[in-house]
């Protein structure tokens, strides 16, 4: 398989490069060539497979060339096994035809761990390979930080560094990342904000030189193999419903575009998909696209729902490519004028060919936890609030009651207490199992200024196993 630039002028690479790679050299983002497509009864004959063969099925065609057969199920069967539950993506139903698909059940507690766990297996395993060593560096507002780490910790040829807006995440976030220990793990908490820390990493990209030779990986969701892993459920809960025979509708709490971006594959791909319904909070750029074809850059609006607060959205140009018939030169023009203004909107006949598949939905805090409450006292399923603006824009947009519609649950709500505390659900919220000692263990983190170089002389005196590079 090969893997192109949405810009249409970086070279083409293998799925190897591409895992290694961050933005592509004309800064664009890398897509598949050729997207594989299923028949309707290969589809069906994957039904009652455990979620690491289903896993492999989705997964093998954009790996071959690259990672042998039985070495990719070897990696799959490990990075499933680590998730809590025996179903690994289990759905529970709410209403009648209305589910939602728990992506909770990993280390950290979000679906994030999907495609996390994947990643850091399959970089340890390509780098082990060729014998080299690489350095992640990321920014995380909470969920994406503790599951990169938790992916990374045991790679052998992987020092990871996680930067977070020091006291501005919330504690269990916090300490979902500070407690895990390990001479290639490395917390910074930098004292600025959350955009202080994502510029912090975007420089360290353009300009690599303290790094003294060593690849930079990056861990966000512009990572192809984030994506790729992201497809696979989408699979995993239609099988359960009836399909293919019977199409499906699925509604996705959305910051960046990535989670609802591999169900808009997993169409592409052969699986019947009826509707993706667009859940942003607030911070709604993704929304008025759809409602309106106007993908407007605002200012942040800090929610109950952290993990959905974006300005940009960051894998929305690998839809625009699609819409424009995968011109590159087309999706370069238009993120021209998106960074020169902050706006951008398509002709009409594409804006309309992405409304045949997608509706969308805004939701604030207050309606949030409104659907909290009312899911809860209804059904005794606590949401976490991300989840709960996923359930609520299900309801409010759904096409039809008679196909199933499932609601991607992002997160486990022992993450985001304070929406539920504000939901006022008299539920004590525990911990699951493996994190019951959360409060009580160890942190260990280092504070530094809000300074690139300060940063990058930290990562050049540690970033070869807490030793210099
Ligand atoms: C990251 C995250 C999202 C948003 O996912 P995108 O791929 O950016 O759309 C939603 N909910 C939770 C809990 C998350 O951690």
């Amino acid at each position: 398989m090969r893997y192109i630039s949405t810009r249409g002028q970086a070279p083409a690479l293998n799925f190897e490069d591409v895992l290694l790679a961050g933005l592509a050299t004309d800064g664009g983002l890398y897509v598949p060539e050729n997207l594989p497509r299923f028949t309707v009864e290969e589809i069906a004959s994957w039904s009652g497979l455990p979620y690491h063969e289903l896993a492999f099925k989705v997964m093998r065609p954009f790996v071959t060339g690259s990672i042998p057969d039985a070495d990719f199920k070897q990696i799959l069967e490990d990075t499933y096994g680590v998730f809590a539950h025996s179903a690994v993506a289990p759905l529970r139903q709410l209403n009648g035809n209305e589910w939602v698909l728990e992506l909770f059940h990993g280390p950290t507690l979000a679906f994030k761990d999907f495609a996390l766990q994947l990643l850091g297996r399959l970089l340890d395993y390509v780098l082990a390979k060729r014998g080299e060593r690489v350095v992640i560096i990321g920014a995380t507002s909470g969920d994406t930080g503790s599951a990169a780490i938790e992916g990374c910790r045991r790679c052998d040829n992987v020092d990871i560094f996680i930067l977070h807006p020091h006291n501005r995440v919330s504690e269990v976030q916090r300490r979902q990342m500070t407690t895990i220990f390990g001479d290639n793990i490395h917390n910074i908490a930098i004292e600025g904000n959350f955009d202080d820390c994502q510029e912090m990493v975007k420089d360290s990209f353009a300009d690599q030189s303290f790094l003294k030779g060593t690849r930079l990986v990056a861990v966000n969701s512009i990572n192809w193999a984030r994506i790729m892993a992201q497809i696979v459920y989408y699979f995993h809960a239609a099988l359960q419903l009836g399909g293919p025979a019977r199409s499906v509708a699925f509604s996705v709490p959305t910051g960046n575009f990535g989670d609802i971006f591999a169900g808009y594959l997993a169409r592409n791909m052969g699986l019947p998909i009826s509707q993706l319904v667009v859940a942003t909070n607030r911070n709604d750029i993704l929304h008025r696209f759809m409602s309106g074809n106007r993908y407007d850059k605002d200012t942040l609006h800090p929610s109950l729902s952290p993990s959905m607060d974006i300005m940009v959205s960051s894998n929305f140009e690998r839809l625009l490519f699609d819409l424009h018939g995968r011109n590159g030169a087309a999706v370069a023009e238009l993120m021209k004028t998106f960074k020169s203004s902050g706006k951008l909107s398509v002709e009409d006949e594409r804006w309309t060919e992405a409304r045949k598949l997608f509706d969308s939905l805004a939701v604030g805090d207050e309606q949030t936890c409104k659907t909290i409450a009312e899911v809860f006292t209804a059904t005794g399923e606590l949401l976490d609030p991300h989840t709960a603006i996923g359930v609520y824009a299900a309801r409010e947009c759904r096409r039809s009651l008679s196909t199933p519609m499932v609601t991607l649950a992002t997160a486990h709500p022992v993450k985001f207490p304070e929406a539920v505390e504000k939901a006022g659900v008299g539920k004590a919220l525990e911990l699951p199992a493996h994190l019951a000692d959360l409060f009580e263990r160890p942190e260990r983190c280092t504070v530094l200024a809000n300074d690139l170089k300060a940063m990058q002389t930290f990562v050049g005196e540690h970033g070869n196993r807490g030793k210099p590079l």
